[in-house]
C-alpha cells in the first residue's frame, strides 16, 4: 500500500474555498511570520483519495471489534458501545479541566459514586482515581506504603514479589526506592508458604501479590499469606489488574489486602492498547486513608468540594484529575451490568478460559494443570521437542488464520508460553473456531514445520524486528 505521500500530486486538495467576499487581512498581522512556512512538505490529494487511504489503513488494524483478541492479562474484552455514548455527552466532554468545583458537581457526583461502588465491590474502605494507568496505581499504592512506614520511623528496605507476579510489580517496588526479593512458587503455581516465611523480616514493607497470578491462578493461601506478612508488621498489596476473574464473587479486603489498584480499562471495559488512556484506581484499608493523594473529593451535605488538607497525603500522581472519560465508561458499565451482571462476567470469563484449556490440553502442554481462573497458560515445550516448533512460530501462524495471537513468552517461569484469556464476551462459536485453528496449527507444526516456522504467509509484512522497531521506530518517510 502506498504512503500518503506517495499518493500526493502537486495543486491538488481535498477542499475548496470560496472567493473571498470581505477585506483580506495581511496573514502576517495574525501569524508570526515564522509559522508562515512554504517548505512544509504536506501530501496533496483528493478527498476520494484522503478517505480511501485512511479507511484501507483502519481496515488494517487489528482490533476487539474486528475479532477475537486472546491477548492474556490485557483483558482485550469487547466493550459496550453504550460506554462511548454515555462517555461522549456533551456535559462532560466540554468540562474544562480547571472548572471550579459548582460547576462540575455532574462529574464530581459520578466520580464519588464510582469510588464507593469499587469500595463495595472489592471491599476496601476508600479509593482514589487519579493514577492514569495498572502500573501507575501499583506506584501510588506503593507509595502509600511507604508513607505508612515512613510516619512511623520505621524505614523498611525491601518488598517481596512472587515470581509469578506481573512485571511491572517489581519495576514499581524498585522506583519507590526499596530493594525487590523474589519469592519462588510452589509446585500448584501459588506462592512457596515456607520461602515467604523466610523472607518476611522486619525490614519487609510487604508482599505484592498479583491475584490471579500470571499462571491464571487463584492463590489458594492467600489468608495464610496474609497473616505472615501482617504479623512481621508488612501490609499486603493485590495486583487487582484482572479483576474480571474474580468481581462479585470475592472481595480482597475480606481477604487480608491492605491496597489494591484496578485497571478499569481491562475490567471495566474501555478500548485499550498502545498506551492508553487508561485508569488505575488504588483502594485502601483504614490503615492507608491518611495518604491517598490529594485533592480528595468530599461530599458536603448535597454538594461536591475538592479537599487538599490531608497533611499525610502523598500528594498529587496526575495532572488534573485522572482519565475522566475512562471513569465514565467503567460508572456506565457497572451501572448497566448492575451486581449479578458483574458477577456474571467473572464466571463467564472463568468457564471459557476452562473450557478452552481442556478442549486444547491433548493439543499443547498446560504449565499448571488446575482449574485455572479468567486465563489459562501453555507451554510449546512439546512442539519444539517434536518438530522444533517455536510459541512465536505458532504466534505468527494465528495470524494468517485471522486471530490477534495469545500473549507469549510471558509468565517467564513458563518456558514457551502462550497466555491465553479468551474473556467473558466470547460465545462457544468463537471459542470453537479458535481452538479448531489451533489445533490445526498443532498438525501442521507435526507435518509442516517449515510452513509453520516461515508464517505468516498472508500478511503485508513478515516477520519484523520487533526489539529494533520498538527502540529505534522509523517513522518518518525520506522521499
Ligand atoms: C496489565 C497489567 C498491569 C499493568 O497495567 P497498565 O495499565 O498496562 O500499566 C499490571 N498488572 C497486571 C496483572 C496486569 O495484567
Amino acid at each position: 500500500m502506498d504512503l500518503i505521500f506517495e499518493k500526493s500530486r502537486p495543486g491538488r486538495t481535498a477542499g475548496s474555498i470560496p472567493v473571498c467576499d470581505v477585506p483580506e487581512v495581511i496573514l502576517e498581522q495574525v501569524i508570526e511570520q515564522r509559522l508562515l512556512r512554504e517548505d512544509v512538505d504536506l501530501p496533496e490529494v483528493a478527498e476520494v483519495d484522503l478517505i480511501r487511504h485512511y479507511t484501507m489503513l483502519s481496515r488494517r488494524n487489528f482490533g476487539v471489534d474486528v475479532g477475537f483478541y486472546p491477548l492474556g492479562s490485557c483483558t482485550m474484552k469487547y466493550n459496550p458501545k453504550v460506554n462511548e455514548d454515555v462517555a461522549r455527552l456533551p456535559g462532560f466532554t466540554e468540562l474544562h479541566p480547571l472548572a471550579p468545583a459548582e460547576f462540575a458537581q455532574g462529574s464530581l457526583r459520578l466520580m464519588v459514586e464510582l469510588q464507593i461502588f469499587l469500595s463495595e465491590i472489592f471491599g476496601m474502605d476508600d479509593f482514589t482515581l487519579q493514577p492514569a494507568a495498572g502500573a501507575h496505581g501499583e506506584l501510588t499504592g506503593v507509595m502509600m506504603m511507604k508513607k505508612y512506614f515512613e510516619t512511623r520511623g520505621d524505614h523498611r528496605r525491601q518488598i517481596l514479589i512472587p515470581d509469578a507476579a506481573h512485571g511491572t510489580n517489581p519495576a514499581s517496588g524498585a522506583l519507590c526506592g526499596f530493594q525487590t526479593v523474589t519469592v519462588r512458587s510452589n509446585a500448584e503455581g501459588g506462592v512457596d508458604i515456607d520461602h515467604l516465611r523466610n523472607l518476611m523480616t522486619g525490614d519487609v514493607a510487604g508482599l505484592m501479590l498479583t491475584n490471579p497470578n500470571t499462571l491464571g491462578l487463584f492463590e489458594r493461601n492467600i489468608e495464610a499469606i496474609a497473616e505472615i506478612v501482617h504479623g512481621r508488621g508488612g501490609l499486603l498489596y493485590c495486583d487487582g489488574a484482572n479483576a474480571n476473574a474474580f468481581m462479585g464473587k470475592t472481595r480482597p479486603g475480606d481477604l487480608g489486602f491492605d491496597v489494591i489498584q484496578l485497571n478499569l480499562h481491562k475490567t471495566f471495559s474501555t478500548p485499550h492498547g498502545s498506551g492508553g488512556p487508561g485508569s488505575g484506581p488504588v483502594g485502601v484499608m483504614k490503615n492507608l486513608l491518611d495518604y491517598l493523594p490529594v485533592p480528595r473529593i468530599v461530599k458536603d451535605g448535597d454538594r461536591y468540594a475538592w479537599r487538599e488538607d490531608y497533611p499525610d497525603s502523598i500528594g498529587r500522581v496526575r495532572a488534573f484529575h485522572g482519565n475522566f472519560n475512562v471513569m465514565v465508561k467503567a460508572y456506565t458499565y457497572i451501572r448497566t451490568l448492575g451486581p449479578e451482571g458483574l458477577k456474571k462476567c467473572s464466571e463467564v470469563a472463568v468457564l471459557n478460559a476452562n473450557y478452552l484449556k481442556e478442549k486444547l490440553k491433548p493439543y499443547y502442554d498446560i504449565a499448571y494443570d488446575r482449574t485455572c481462573m479468567h486465563e489459562c497458560v501453555f507451554t510449546g515445550r512439546r512442539q519444539v521437542q517434536e518438530s522444533g516448533v517455536h510459541t512465536s512460530d505458532i504466534a505468527k501462524r494465528l495470524l494468517d488464520y485471522g486471530y490477534h495471537p495469545p500473549t507469549i513468552y510471558f509468565p517467564m517461569i513458563v518456558p514457551e508460553a502462550m497466555m491465553i484469556e479468551p474473556n467473558e464476551t466470547e460465545s462457544l462459536e468463537t471459542l470453537d473456531a479458535f481452538c479448531d485453528v489451533m489445533m490445526a496449527i498443532a498438525r501442521e507444526s507435526r507435518e509442516n514445520p517449515d510452513m509453520v516456522k516461515s508464517a505468516p504467509l498472508t500478511t503485508p509484512v513478515k516477520r519484523l524486528d520487533e526489539v529494533r522497531a520498538a527502540r529505534e521506530p522509523d517513522v518518518c518517510w525520506k522521499g
